[in-house]
């Protein structure tokens, strides 16, 4: 039976209740029990100040901002001039704030393809992005929503995009070439100041995917890890693109999209004045925009500064080392390559992978799983610091029933 809107409403608090209830059903994440997906600051203060924020510019609609709320203005404003600083941007380099990484990486498409066209003049051209196949799906989405080719090359021995296989994959109808800092399957980072020189000398617009990894990079390069430099200082990068709400810790959605110069940035913006209302023109694929993320995001960052994001980096980093070392002290597990940051992805030598993550479900784990190689992967966050010894000691467990169930038993497949 199909559900219908109820004829009279419920109690707010019966509601609560019930959602409560509902989640109980739900992977605890709090426990640290899912690898990916959500994203925790060091205390819950940190997650509050967000909440808060959010609640404070509930209603308000950054959609219309420039009409009627210049306060969500100035916020969205001072939190692009913070990055474009953070990421060594040029003067008259511009970005603008977005729903997420995926919406920031199709205007950043969208902004090269406009911006390439104009230049090359389109006839003839259809244009393809060139990338290593450890690239987000969302440059595929920007590329099926604008009838782009994609080019997805293999990654070198060390699973980071491949100089000579990108350039190779390169041709005449190229408009942009991808670098990921990092890459979400081995949380490596690719190797930007070669991609971007080839970028150059080429005339190649090169968009860093800094989605995942660019509100934690600046931090751990600062603590002395030997995070390799990924932004505007080098010459080739064109544009960039970093997730407030991944490492930045502020509630979602919202992420931002940065660009070299200004016209750059100006070839993002969709505008069409032919319609009865009169002039319509964002930065973005969605119309309205929640106030909420733009002043939670806003908050956040003021809240904790670059002292407080050297200290989550530090906790991060060091949780990162916890898990590689107890993970590799597990007969027949190896991580794969060597995970820049904090996310990362380890093979077993004993077991199917799928296996082992069938057994760490039956144990109320949620387990992603990677293909060529085979894998287990994590992106670590805070609620994994209370967990590590608990997960460590159930993947030592799970490997060794998987290692005991024979082969070709695996009901799971790899899914993000
Ligand atoms: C998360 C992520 C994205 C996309 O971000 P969404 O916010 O999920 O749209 C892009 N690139 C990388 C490397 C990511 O990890």
């Amino acid at each position: 039976m199909r559900k219908s809107l109820p004829a009279t409403g419920r109690s707010a608090a019966e509601l609560l209740v019930e959602l409560k209830a509902r989640s109980a059903a739900d992977t605890d994440w709090r426990g640290g029990r899912l690898p990916a997906y959500i994203f925790r600051g060091g205390a819950d203060d940190v997650s509050d100040i967000g909440r808060q924020a959010y609640g404070f510019y509930f209603t308000e609609n950054a959609l219309g901002a420039r009409r009627a709320f210049p306060s969500l203005v100035q916020m969205e404003k001072e939190i692009i001039e913070i990055g474009l600083d953070l990421f060594h941007a040029p003067d008259g380099a511009a970005g603008h704030l977005s729903t997420g990484g995926t919406e920031s990486i199709i205007m950043a498409v969208k902004a090269c393809r406009d911006w390439t066209r104009r230049r090359r003049g389109d006839a003839g051209h259809r244009g393809n992005l060139v990338m290593a196949n450890t690239a987000h799906p969302a440059f595929s989405k920007a590329a099926r929503l604008m009838d782009l080719e994609v080019r997805r090359t293999d990654t070198a021995a060390d699973f980071r995009a491949d100089p000579q296989a990108i350039a190779a994959a390169t041709d005449d109808d190229t408009i942009m070439i991808v670098g990921s800092a990092p890459c979400f399957p081995r949380g490596v980072i690719d190797p930007i100041a070669e991609l971007g020189a080839l970028a150059e000398r080429r005339g190649i617009w090169f968009h860093v995917d800094a989605c995942v990894g660019g509100f934690l990079a600046p931090f751990a390069r600062e603590l002395g890890y030997p995070v390799p430099e990924f932004d505007f200082a080098l010459p080739g990068v064109t544009s960039l693109s970093a997730d407030l709400h991944k490492y930045g810790f502020t509630p979602k959605p919202a992420s931002t999209v940065f660009f070299r110069d200004a016209e750059r940035a100006a070839a993002a913006m969709f505008e069409i004045d032919e319609w009865p209302s009169g002039l319509y023109a964002v930065a973005t694929i969605v119309g309205t925009r929640p106030g909420g993320a733009v002043a939670g995001a806003w908050a956040t960052l003021h809240y904790l500064g670059a002292e407080g994001y050297r200290r989550e980096a530090r906790r991060l980093m060091t949780l990162r080392d916890r898990y590689i070392a107890g993970i590799e002290a597990l007969p027949g597990f190896r991580v794969i390559g060597k995970p820049d940051l904090t996310l990362l992805s380890f093979a077993c030598e004993r077991a199917d992978p799928r296996l082992v993550a069938q057994s760490l479900a039956r144990r109320g784990w949620v387990a992603n799983l990677t293909r060529d190689p085979p894998g287990l992967h994590l992106m670590l966050t805070i609620v994994h610091e209370n967990a590590c010894e608990d997960y460590l000691r159930d993947l030592a467990s799970a490997a060794a029933e998987a290692a005991a169930t024979p082969k070709g038993e695996a009901s799971v497949s790899v899914t993000y």
